[in-house]
């Protein structure tokens, strides 16, 4: 999730600022292949909006939310990647049960 890709740098800087604004949009759509960055992006995207910093344009990697996304085990973070070239129903199923559920830690959720 560490991976710093140079053209991925603006589009972190903007969410970065929407989120100190606290103009976050409730969802963001990332037409970009997974070759070019697009799920690091959303996982740095993610991390940030689950960090308890809300002073960091990166996230801090201390806290308690940061420690678990870096464990993997966030209750809040949920990835859902293609199947191969799909997603598949059983997938989007999964995720909604997940989702039904309330936020477990982030001030977002
Ligand atoms: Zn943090």
């Amino acid at each position: 999730m560490s991976a710093n890709l140079p053209w991925l740098h603006d589009a972190k800087q903007q969410f970065a600022a929407q989120r100190r604004q606290g103009t976050l949009a409730h969802a963001m759509l990332l037409p970009l292949p997974e070759a070019d960055g697009g799920v690091l992006l959303g996982q740095f995207m993610a991390a940030l909006a689950l960090c308890s910093s809300l002073v960091a344009d990166v996230p801090c990697g201390h806290c308690k939310s940061c420690q678990l996304v870096n464990a993997g085990s966030h209750p809040d973070f949920h990835l859902l990647q293609a199947d191969g070239n799909q997603i598949k129903v059983e997938q989007v199923r999964s995720l909604c049960q997940s989702l039904t559920n309330t936020a477990q830690q982030g001030a977002f959720g």
